[in-house]
């Protein structure tokens, strides 16, 4: 059985945070003044063994599932985490990635692909020191993130790079980044920043708009559109003219892509979410731990995502930054 939400969508992907913890505190995300050193984190048996992730994750499957993109928090700072990533990647057909901070690659890339990780995702925001640094919030330089890219390609590992990009903070190095991955075959995408959760104080006048940053990287390298290859890619493509290869802009505030989404996310104590501005999770560690048979769980998930009706960038508004919601570090981004 594959179900559809009320709106007609179907639930392709799924997003595991296996932790809500990590070593950077990216202003966007984790802001040191709310997440300090001391803020109160998961405890261990709070979050989903290993062993109970594999059976949600086969449930998903069965619901349709293609993709799993592990993340967090920092999902290399869960202890082996290979040890989840072999368990995986025994289910048939799924494609498995991963996105990390890449702090920690550099030591897991060869763990990683022996265990059957398909793909990596690197966050990297800036390759100017001083301005990386200032996100990251943690000192953490561009060179050892650069260096975990390398080691994850050097062991087969094909690599995407993620930037958010935010207005006066690190717009103004967006071409030195495309002028950088250009032709080295990772293709580097540009994430419009959002108002998730409710920490970081986003403003709409933070955002640069995905067009203005194609119309930056056109002027200077030439680009054109690419087809989006299945329903639900987040991101519109673009290839360099000159054929160097391809940059992604991932518009969730200007030009939202609700009508295709087909995400479920996990956090990392087992809740269900439907939409990555959800207020409410559905906890199905309860359900797994009070010893619930494989077809009452995805009963339970077919019955969620078969009630589904979020949009929420398609709906918001400078107010609605103001609702409660989930934090991007606990979800899972
Ligand atoms: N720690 C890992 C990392 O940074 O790659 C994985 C988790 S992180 C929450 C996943 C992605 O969400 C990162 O690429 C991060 O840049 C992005 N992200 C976090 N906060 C965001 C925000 N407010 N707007 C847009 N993207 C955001
Ligand atoms: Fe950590 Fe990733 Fe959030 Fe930055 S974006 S604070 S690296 S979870
Ligand atoms: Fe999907 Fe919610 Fe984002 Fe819309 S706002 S694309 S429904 S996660």
């Amino acid at each position: 059985m594959h179900p559809l939400d009320t709106l007609g969508r179907p639930i392709r992907d799924l997003r595991i945070s296996v932790t809500d913890r990590c070593n950077f505190r990216c202003a966007y995300c984790m802001p040191k003044s709310v997440f300090g050193h001391d803020y109160r984190f998961m405890d261990r048996r709070e979050l989903l063994s290993f062993e109970e992730l594999e059976r949600v994750a086969r449930a998903f499957v069965a619901l349709g599932v293609e993709k799993i993109r592990l993340t967090g928090g920092e999902p290399l700072l869960r202890k082996e985490l290979e040890g989840l990533v072999a368990r995986l990647a025994t289910i048939d057909g799924l494609d498995l990635t991963l996105t990390t901070n890449a702090s920690l690659l550099a030591r897991k890339a060869q763990a990683l692909r022996d265990a059957g990780l398909d793909r990596i995702n690197v966050s990297l925001d800036s390759l100017d020191d001083a301005t990386f640094k200032a996100m990251n919030d943690v000192d953490f330089p561009v060179s050892r993130v650069l260096e975990g890219i390398d080691a994850a390609t050097a062991v087969g590992l094909p690599v995407k790079v993620n930037a958010v990009v935010k207005r006066g903070v690190n717009d103004a190095g967006v071409v030195d980044m495309a002028r950088h991955f250009r032709g080295t075959g990772h293709a580097l995408r540009f994430i419009e920043y959002m108002d998730v959760g409710t920490t970081n104080g986003w403003r709409l006048d933070d955002v640069v708009p995905a067009a203005e940053i194609v119309e930056r990287i056109d002027a200077v390298f030439p680009l054109e559109a690419v087809e989006s290859a299945y329903r639900g890619e987040v991101a519109r493509r673009w290839r360099y003219r000159d054929g160097a290869g391809e940059i992604g802009v991932i518009a969730s505030v200007t030009e939202p892509f609700c009508g295709d989404c087909t995400r479920a996310r996990i956090s990392a104590e087992g809740k269900l979410y439907t939409c990555l501005f959800a207020i409410r999770g559905t906890d199905l560690r309860a359900l797994v731990r009070s010893g619930a048979t494989d077809d009452e769980l995805r009963d339970e998930i077919a019955g969620v995502w078969t009630r589904r009706a979020d949009r929420y960038s398609e709906i918001r508004t400078e107010g609605t930054a103001e609702l409660p919601r989930i934090e991007m570090s606990y979800i899972g981004g």
